[in-house]
């Protein structure tokens, strides 16, 4: 691979979040650039439902939902 086909390789991230820590607030729903964050049916044991990541191929790592969430409860991991 060239220096340049390796620079547009395409940024991978994957998120974890903590269902437990999740208030089901929504804001990293609304702000995930990629859509790739939806809120479960089930509730955690606080009585919330909680956020999880729908699609780990699309998440680019960005690292706007960690930023949004009142509760610190999403850590990100890049490429
Ligand atoms: S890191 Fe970025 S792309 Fe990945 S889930 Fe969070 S907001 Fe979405
Ligand atoms: S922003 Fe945080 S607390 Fe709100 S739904 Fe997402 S993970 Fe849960």
């Amino acid at each position: 691979m060239t220096d340049k086909q390796s620079s547009l390789k395409r940024v991978k991230g994957t998120i974890v979040i903590s269902s437990e820590s999740c208030k089901g607030c929504e804001l990293c729903i609304s702000f995930c650039p990629k859509g790739v964050i939806k809120l479960s049916d089930r509730l955690n044991a606080a009585g919330y439902q909680f956020a999880y990541l729908v699609d780990n191929g699309e998440c680019t790592g960005c690292a706007v939902c960690a930023l949004v969430c009142p509760e610190v409860a999403i850590e990100v991991y890049r490429d």
